[in-house]
């Protein structure tokens, strides 16, 4: 581990900070007060010291004390962006959530009796900055953007990199750039009459575990030292529910607080759901139980404030709905599964339960007014604030918040804290790669500084909504940093998006497998989102802003500039589930039902089967045999009439379905699974949505009824399918080997890939299977059994291949690539005659 620095000790290094610097701030006397009260400013004298003798430093420290208001003040006043001073650079401060920016720059301006436009934030969209800046709040995609620019951050004196322990995607790769920025400005610095000063760097984590940080070589050459903010915390009891129950935790919170509010000594609640429909029901729940609040409880001109800013809430939430919505997958999919009681300081007991269901009991005269809370990052900033203020006279505060208020806001005065523990994160499907924001159980750690939450004053309170069981059982350690959470070619091309060249010796707190990333970048380039020397070109740009793996992205692009792009997000979304069809072996309850039968006996237990069988099972034999005719009818009717693609027989189940209502009856009699069509239809509307929020002049609509594609449209598709999985075409052996030999099925036809050596074969449930076996094939995933299949095939036309893919195209004279766009279009369609052959293997085109 990195250096541990207890108080008063800062090991070899102990020299004395120089405060020649030293600029004088005036702070008016209750903030003074109030930072005194704050752990981190005990060690004002040690953090400045090690900062003042290391490139980096790591600061830990509970949430609430007070690293990220108070260590940028620290730097000010030791001279860090003051103009006249040796390092004359300003400050700067990440942060992973806008919201905290935002309101952290308001705070600290306030504290240092400085304005708006010297302490100032910006962020993606909005920004306070001025030339009379000296401290700058801003979100980590915001300071790596400025690193693509400017590589040697030469604007700043210093950078603060908060909430690490988030371990976030930017922030990994922030500090990944910046422990290079910080070996490249020392340098320069030391040559001859220079003018650049080295950097300093801050890590600022809420945890301990900081060691991906400290042992990694890569990242910094000397371990950086760690200073512990000593925090007193009080002791908050844990009060787990006894079951997990079928999880509307809106409405568990709801009984919870008003429980709380009714029974319990004062002390802020503070409620922690997920996003922010969530919390506007919750908090309307509140109101509609609590009216007279308003009324009698807050005299005239405060009743007029709350009046507005209620109206304010609303409205706000109003506008940004009809922004955000369906883009965010709400499903709950949950066991249901009752779990075992646990006996661990639970404190419920039965007649709580019931007095919650007596609605007059929540309406007591007696019980103070519950002054309820938003916050979510898209509330307006003056709402946001409002937190922070103590609630009116007589009120109880309730704050209902997303996980913003974990670590990067702290509330004042809460002793109480209501915790769904569930998460809304984004999570890649890591094979098919379709972003989406998925509800699911947080960590046991972050679950932890939730509850931490309730323990700054004094004792407090956790209430988790779910049993010890689940917590034990289905909670995660630690939450596992993004990167590891996405698919490399995605990490790839954003980090090229930012101008990062070469991913692969780039300093990753945690890296990602090398060989995996070197094959991302190549993937990239036969997508042609890279250029030969790994430079992203204007195409994967555009690709870059789709949260949707490169693959999809591309095939949205391509499909919308031929005229098939709802039909795309129908195949992109179904590709993004499992399988919808249900295989035939699960009509069968007398084969193993299993997922596991091997697949390649799939033709051999259909013809095998009867034979095995004892008498009296032949007769139930003979109706399931009726019922897999009809299966294999159905299934011929979903390829359509022309079989040339199983991602075309998924698009035809997906419009059928449409068609008919989406119905479950549908779902029974085409031998598809409702729950998979229910998602796709889901994924359908979300894709569309980043469409239109990503593409302005792009017309997409929502509905999920679409018209049959056309003959020309089926064409377009299958080349868009190509051009998405171009790296995993396969040819006919007998194409290579010029083999006359004909056949009447793709059964036993030897097919190989541009990569391995292997056969591979199409799999017996493709719509293939029975025809003519093509000569040129793209897959969309092998699937390696006692032989390797390909799934999700296409049919594809050889001529499509050097349009396609360029750069896995080997030219047969040298041929001069023209450097105008418009141009270059044109004759790469010349080009496709006078290229013979395509992928490392060289196979000929014919
Ligand atoms: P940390 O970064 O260590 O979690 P902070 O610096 O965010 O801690 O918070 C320190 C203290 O400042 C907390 O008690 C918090 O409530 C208080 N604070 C932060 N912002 C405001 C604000 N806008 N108004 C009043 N108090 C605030
Ligand atoms: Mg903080």
């Amino acid at each position: 581990d990195g250096i541990d620095i207890t108080h008063g000790n800062i090991g070899d290094n102990e020299k004395t900070v120089k405060k020649a610097f030293y600029i004088p701030v005036k702070r008016n006397q209750e903030i003074q007060e109030a930072r005194m009260e704050l752990p981190i400013c005990a060690e004002e004298q040690i953090i400045m010291e090690t900062i003042s003798n290391n490139p980096v430093v790591i600061i830990c420290g509970e949430t609430g004390s007070g690293k990220t208001t108070q260590v940028p003040q620290f730097l000010y006043e030791a001279g860090y962006g003051n103009k006249d001073s040796d390092n004359p650079g300003i400050i700067g401060i990440t942060q992973p959530r806008r919201i905290a920016a935002v309101s952290m720059s308001k705070r600290v301006a306030q504290e240092l009796s400085l304005s708006e436009q010297e302490v100032s934030y910006q962020i993606r969209y909005d920004a306070t900055v001025s030339p009379k800046t000296v401290i700058k709040f801003m979100t980590d995609g915001v300071l790596l953007r400025e690193l693509a620019n400017d590589f040697l951050l030469s604007k700043y004196s210093a950078v603060i990199i908060d909430e690490a322990h988030e371990r976030s995607l930017n922030t990994d790769i922030l500090i990944g750039a910046i422990s290079r920025v910080l070996k490249l400005r020392a340098e320069l610095s030391k040559e001859d009459g220079s003018k650049i000063r080295p950097i300093k760097v801050i890590i600022m984590s809420a945890t301990l575990r900081v060691s991906d940080f400290t042992q990694n070589k890569n990242l910094f050459d000397v371990a950086p030292p760690v200073i512990n903010v000593n925090t007193r915390q009080f002791p908050v009891s844990i009060h787990f529910n006894k079951r997990t129950p079928n999880f509307d935790y809106v409405s568990e919170a709801f009984k919870k607080v008003c429980k709380i509010h009714t029974k319990l000594p004062h002390g802020g609640i503070l409620v922690f759901l997920t996003g922010q429909d969530e919390i506007t029901l919750l908090c309307k729940k509140f109101r509609r139980k609590f009216p007279y609040l308003m009324q009698n409880q807050y005299n005239s001109k405060q009743m007029l404030e709350k009046e507005k800013t209620f109206r304010e809430v609303e409205q706000e939430r109003e506008s940004l709905n009809s922004k955000e919505a369906d883009f965010e997958i709400e499903d709950l999919d949950i066991g249901e599964e009752e779990l075992e009681e646990t006996e661990l300081l639970d404190t419920d007991s039965e007649d709580f339960e019931e007095n919650l269901e007596n609605d007059e009991m929540i309406m007591d005269e007696h019980s103070r007014p519950l002054y309820v809370l938003p916050l979510y990052s898209l509330l307006s900033t003056h709402a946001q604030l409002r937190v922070f203020e103590p609630p009116p006279e007589g009120t109880r505060l309730c704050v209902v918040a997303t996980n913003v208020a974990e670590t990067s806001l702290t509330i004042p005065g809460i002793k109480y804290v209501v915790d769904c523990g569930k998460v809304k994160g984004r999570r890649y499907d890591v094979a098919t790669g379709v972003q989406s924001y998925v509800v699911d159980w947080t960590s046991k750690a972050s679950a932890d500084q939730r509850a931490g939450r309730a323990g700054r004053t004094g004792p407090g309170h956790c209430y988790r909504l779910f049993s010890s069981a689940v917590f034990n059982d289905q909670f995660q350690q630690f939450t596992v940093p993004e990167i590891h959470r996405m698919p490399i070619e995605g990490i790839v091309l954003q980090m090229k998006a930012m101008n990062i060249d070469t991913v692969n010796n780039f300093p990753f707190p945690t890296p990602p497998d090398r060989d995996r990333l070197r094959k991302a970048e190549k993937l990239l380039q036969y997508m042609n989102a890279l250029d030969e020397d790994g430079r992203i070109t204007e195409l994967g740009r555009t690709m870059a802003t789709f949260p949707i793996a490169p693959r999809f992205s591309k095939m949205l692009i391509i499909g919308q500039q031929h005229g098939c792009l709802p039909y795309i997000i129908a195949i992109v979304s179904a590709l993004s589930v499992v399988d919808p069809f249900i295989k035939d072996y699960h009509l069968d309850n007398s084969t193993n039902s299993d997922d596991d039968v091997k697949e390649e006996e799939y033709e051999e237990v259909r013809s095998n089967e009867l034979n095995k069988l004892s008498e009296e099972a032949i007769l139930q034999k003979e109706r399931q045999k009726l019922i897999r005719k009809k299966f294999y009818d159905v299934q011929k009717k979903h390829a359509g009439l022309d079989p040339t693609s199983d991602l075309l027989k998924l698009l035809n189940v997906v419009g059928a379905y449409e068609y008919e209502g989406g119905t479950d009856k549908f779902c029974e009699c085409n031998f598809v699974r409702p729950k998979a069509m229910e998602e796709i239809r889901k994924l359908r509307g979300q894709i569309t949505n980043i469409i239109q929020m990503n593409c302005p002049g792009v017309d997409v609509c929502l509905d999920p009824k679409m018209k049959p594609p056309s003959t020309i449209q089926l064409k377009a598709i299958r080349q868009v399918i190509t051009a998405g999985f171009i790296d995993q075409i396969a040819i006919r052996k007998g194409l290579i080997d010029k083999s006359s030999k004909i056949f009447s099925s793709t059964r036993n036809v030897e097919y190989c890939t541009m990569w391995g050596n292997d056969n591979v074969f199409i799999h017996p449930t493709s719509v293939l299977y029975h025809n003519k076996p093509p000569d040129f094939v793209v897959y969309q995933e092998l699937h390696k059994t006692s032989k390797v299949w390909m799934k999700g095939v296409t049919i594809v036309e050889s001529s499509w291949l050097s349009k396609l893919g360029r750069s896995l195209c080997t030219f047969s004279k040298p041929v001069e690539l023209p450097t105008s766009k418009s141009k270059r279009n044109k004759d790469t369609e010349n080009l496709a005659y006078v290229i013979p052959s395509f992928g490392p293997k060289n196979w000929e085109l014919p």
